[in-house]
């Protein structure tokens, strides 16, 4: 982990409230792994807390992030233009843990897809066949479409039904029997939980999200689970099974 001045590249709408930034580091990529995220401070000086930020791509010593406006930070970091310098430390946490040749089904939810990018690009590279499940409100929410089916086999599901399967990922699971080796998701902690729930017992890897203050296991202000593991260092990527079932 470092702390490093990383400088916008650009910082660009990709879909209704999403924006994608591309930062160059001087070290901060090289250490960098699919699942693993930086926590960046605002400009404003009045904000005091980082905002954690999955790494969605690892470009040379370049990360690209994608974050939606969800608040009053993640708002400002829209405005942010190319040539500004962020202070963040990373890359903080787990990240995924990748298996080999094997059948591997990626399930993402709204702003949990990005981080899969980087981990289905890294999974295809060991040789794995990929299905991949992408679920979003609406049309208008959709990001890395194409990305993804460059990877493997696509589905996409909205809420609303204006694109693909009209439901949410859990609903077409239920209705679409899929068989696979190993799970991979990130999304809202609802569809994580019914994850775990239904595919209990299976190899699964999950990122789970929590606010969080220091982002290096601290603070505990992240905690999860019975265990009272922090999201920040022992996660955010958990074993299925460990923050909702048996472990
Ligand atoms: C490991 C991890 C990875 C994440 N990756 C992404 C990503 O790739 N893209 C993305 O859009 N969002 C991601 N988030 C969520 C993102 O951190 C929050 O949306 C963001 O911090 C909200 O800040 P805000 O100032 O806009 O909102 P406000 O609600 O105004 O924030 C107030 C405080 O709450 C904290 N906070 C609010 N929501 C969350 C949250 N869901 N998780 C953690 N802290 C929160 C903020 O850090 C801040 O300190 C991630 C969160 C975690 C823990």
């Amino acid at each position: 982990m470092v702390k490093e001045n990383l400088k916008v590249v650009y910082n660009k709408k990709i879909a209704l409230d999403t924006f994608e930034m591309k930062l160059e580091t001087i070290d901060m990529a090289s250490f960098a792994k699919p699942g693993m995220f930086i926590n960046i401070s605002l400009k404003d000086a009045s904000k005091l807390l980082k905002r954690p930020i999955s790494i969605c791509q690892i470009d040379g010593n370049n990360l690209i992030i994608t974050y939606k406006i969800n608040g009053e930070g993640t708002k400002q970091m829209a405005t942010y233009e190319c040539g500004t310098y962020l202070e963040a430390i990373g890359p903080l946490g787990n990240g995924f843990t990748l298996v080999q040749n094997k059948k591997a089904l990626v399930v993402g939810g709204g702003i949990g897809v990005p981080p899969l990018l980087e981990l289905s690009r890294k999974l295809k590279e060991l040789g794995n066949e990929l299905i991949i499940i992408l679920a979003f409100r609406n049309k208008e929410s959709m990001i890395y479409l194409e990305e993804f089916k460059s990877l493997g086999q696509v589905v996409v599901t909205t809420d609303d039904g204006s694109y693909g399967f009209m439901g949410n990922a859990i609903e077409y699971l239920n209705n679409n029997e899929i068989k696979f080796d190993t799970l991979y998701s990130c999304g809202p902690e609802i569809l994580l939980k019914k994850l775990e729930e239904k595919y209990a017992g299976c190899e699964g890897y999950l990122s789970y999200e929590a606010r969080m203050a220091c982002g290096v296991g601290l603070c505990h202000g992240c905690v999860k689970g019975e265990k009272h593991y922090c999201v920040c260092t022992d996660g955010p990527v958990f074993k299925l099974g460990v923050i909702y079932g048996e472990c």
